[in-house]
């Protein structure tokens, strides 16, 4: 059979797409097969009744280094989150800030004793350790993992951070980012991702996280893409489809989710990240007339007996979330009540913070993501595939190779191009 291209890609994601981007850019011949009907694989968006609508919440951090370098950041008209967050305990709403970058409003954090004056000291130094380690390269979460990483809960309690301001702040903060409320995420992704909203903001794209994926697909050569094609499995040089017809390539890159990796390639090249866990998350969207928070803030609750992990009004953020003078409100959970059940949940805590606003909010939908992020923890990390290459003409990448983030996804795709192209 002849070869079809240099190198079949399986899976549009940001880590295929940036794979696929990365051997076109050297002359290679690239198909990109995806089973949807659409790229961007975990980053999409859907539009309903005018409103656009991420399939989970996330957001872009304008800061990553991989986001810089391989997406223009300006086409993507990124509206911008105020650094720090509302935090929500019960029906109070307090403000923590950056102090590097919202003074005023930080002081008054720690005037109004919602950060004591010993933490707020011991996050300068966390920020002053984070940086560093970022510029040095000492922290860099896609480097293969120490055996002696720890998790950000020990992390914080190494550096003497209050119960309280963990709970208040990290718990809801960075759990939200985690989809866990342990902190049990390794410290290393803790401190890289410190730096990056240190260093840069929470963005989201103009109409919708979808953008991202879309502007790396545009980058691509007419024919390059082949939606709605499902690979069954792949082999060094050999995927075969779902029909049973085979495509032949020098290489072929599995650039799809961990599990659906495992899947595909013979059980021989299976490692420990075949089993590796995976956390879910679900999404409520409303439409409202108007939005509930004064600034363009991210609301995290540190309510342990809420539904509510965040809420967020991406129209208040960027451009084409929501149809003129409406605007779009987004909560995040992990609670798995059925859907009616969490929507009643989800305003009655939100009416403790808006009071009567919330009767006039529109539910439009209920996202489910069974498989939204890898387990992250130490022992999960270790699990990862240590290479690209799992055989001669036959590679991995995806997020669950590196980092499980934006950044990741495209550092993963970019590091396994450079692989194949160092082989060939
Ligand atoms: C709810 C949620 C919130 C997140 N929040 C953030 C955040 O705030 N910031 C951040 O940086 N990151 C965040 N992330 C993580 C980030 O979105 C992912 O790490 C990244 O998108 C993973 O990209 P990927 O290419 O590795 O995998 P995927 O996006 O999973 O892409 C894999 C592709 O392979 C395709 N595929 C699978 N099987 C087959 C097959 N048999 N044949 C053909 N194609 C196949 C899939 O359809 C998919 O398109 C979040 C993720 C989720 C889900």
């Amino acid at each position: 059979m002849s070869q079809i291209a240099d190198c079949i890609v399986v899976g549009a994601g940001l880590a295929g797409l940036a794979c696929s981007r990365a051997l076109v850019r050297q002359g290679r011949r690239v198909l990109l097969v995806e089973a949807a009907d659409r790229v961007g694989g975990r980053v999409a968006t859907d539009s309903i009744d005018g409103f656009r609508i991420d399939r989970g919440f996330q957001v872009f951090n304008d800061a990553y280094p991989e986001g810089r370098r391989q997406l223009d950041l300006a086409a993507l008209r990124l509206g911008r989150f105020e650094p720090g967050a509302l935090v929500a305990e019960g029906s109070t709403l307090m403000r923590v800030s950056d102090p590097w970058r919202r003074p005023f409003t930080a002081l008054a954090s720690v005037v109004s004793g919602v950060v004591g004056p010993a933490d707020a000291i011991r996050t300068a130094r966390l920020r002053q350790d984070a940086l560093r380690g970022f510029r040095s390269g000492l922290v860099d979460p896609d480097a293969p993992p120490a055996a002696s990483e720890r998790t950000t809960a020990a992390e914080l309690a190494a550096r003497g951070f209050s119960e309280g301001f963990v709970r208040r702040f990290f718990v809801p903060f960075f759990g939200g980012v985690f989809l866990e409320r342990l902190l049990d995420t390794s410290a290393m992704v803790f401190l890289f991702d410190f730096a990056m909203f240190s260093l840069g903001r929470a963005c989201l794209p103009a109409g919708g996280m979808a953008a991202i994926p879309s502007q790396l697909a545009s980058g691509l050569p007419h024919g390059c893409l082949e939606l709605g094609r499902r690979v069954r499995s792949a082999r060094p040089g050999v995927v075969t489809l779902e029909d049973g017809s085979e495509l032949v390539a020098r290489d072929v890159v599995v650039a799809a989710d961990g599990p659906s990796a495992a899947a595909m390639v013979p059980d021989a090249f299976c490692g420990g990240w075949a089993q590796r866990s995976w956390k879910s998350t679900r999404l409520v969207a409303f439409a409202a007339p108007r939005s509930p928070l004064a600034r363009r803030t991210l609301l995290v609750s540190a309510d342990p007996g809420g539904v509510i992990d965040n809420l967020t009004v991406p129209s208040d953020v960027a451009a084409d979330y929501a149809p003129p003078g409406r605007s779009l409100i987004t909560v995040s959970t992990r609670h798995t009540a059925d859907s009616q059940g969490l929507e009643e949940a989800v305003r009655r805590q939100a009416q403790g913070w808006f009071g009567d606003a919330t009767a006039a909010w529109r539910h439009l939908t209920t996202v489910e993501v069974r498989r939204a992020l890898p387990d992250e923890s130490p022992t999960g990390r270790q699990a990862r595939p240590g290479m690209p290459r799992l055989a001669d003409g036959l590679w991995l990448c995806g997020d669950h190779c590196g980092t499980a983030s934006i950044n990741g996804a495209l550092a993963s795709g970019r590091r396994c191009a450079e692989a194949i192209l160092a082989a060939s």
